[in-house]
């Protein structure tokens, strides 16, 4: 760690509001700032427009990228300041974005805020309902990922299926360093990423309770769905 990014993560920890779950080794994150907590509130809140939606998901979503990129790697760099030199940093990195298909696109202008240079390859999957299997149906990753770190982007981290399976194909074109970054996951979600890629660092703004079950009459919820949640982001993100 640099200079720059002060006294190591411990420091920048508390300055974020960032609490590190013990339960899954410290490597998943609630950004718990109560500016973060009042916007995901209104998120929740089934009468939020979807106009309004989107732009909470931008703000939240920069809020996740600078606490996912505490400890991006920088390398020195000298100014003239209209008085003298000063020493700074620049970003040493190339950051890759992957956001999931569609919902995951609703999270990419916010981090694109922090990280403009970042290159964004979105990915769809789906999972097939027989083989409960997800499947990639749109993908254009190179053979090699030019970019020393990756962030994968889907609001809603559920069975976490499609974000293990994204965090796969990341993996398998060359990138080291993955990090998921979310609004909301489920218990279940999270359990399966880090069975899957124990490696990779969780940034959430909640972890509720639990996932719906599959439905038992009309009316019911699909199965899967985060409870409390905020309902199909996709859906409240495009006012589909
Ligand atoms: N996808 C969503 O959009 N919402 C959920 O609650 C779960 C998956």
């Amino acid at each position: 760690m640099s200079d720059a990014q002060g006294t190591g993560s411990g420091g920048s920890l508390f300055m974020l509001d960032l609490e590190a779950l013990p339960q899954y080794d410290h490597r998943v994150f609630i950004l718990r700032h109560p500016l973060v907590q009042t916007k995901l509130t209104l998120m929740r809140d089934k009468n939020t427009h979807h106009r309004e939606f989107r732009n909470l998901a931008h703000e939240v979503a920069t809020a996740l990228a600078w606490a996912a990129l505490r400890d991006v790697r920088l390398r020195e760099r000298v100014v003239e300041t209209p008085l003298a030199k000063a020493t700074g940093w620049d970003l040493d990195e190339k950051v890759g974005l992957v956001p999931i298909l569609r919902a995951g696109l609703g999270l990419v202008d916010g981090v694109l805020s922090v990280v403009p240079n970042a290159t964004v390859w979105p990915v769809g999957i789906y999972r097939d309902e027989e083989t409960l299997q997800p499947v990639t149906y749109y993908e254009k990753l190179p053979p090699q990922m030019p970019v020393s770190l990756c962030l994968v982007l889907d609001p809603m981290l559920a069975t976490g299926g499609s974000a293990a399976a994204a965090i796969r194909l990341v993996k398998d074109r060359g990138v080291q360093r993955v990090k998921y970054l979310g609004l909301v996951g489920a218990p279940e979600g999270v359990t399966f990423v880090r069975e899957q890629h124990p490696d990779v660092e969780i940034y959430l703004a909640a972890l509720d309770e639990r996932l719906t079950p599959p439905p038992q009459k009309p009316g019911d919820p699909p199965a899967g769905y985060i409870v409390p949640g905020l309902g199909d982001a996709g859906d409240r993100l495009f006012g589909t």
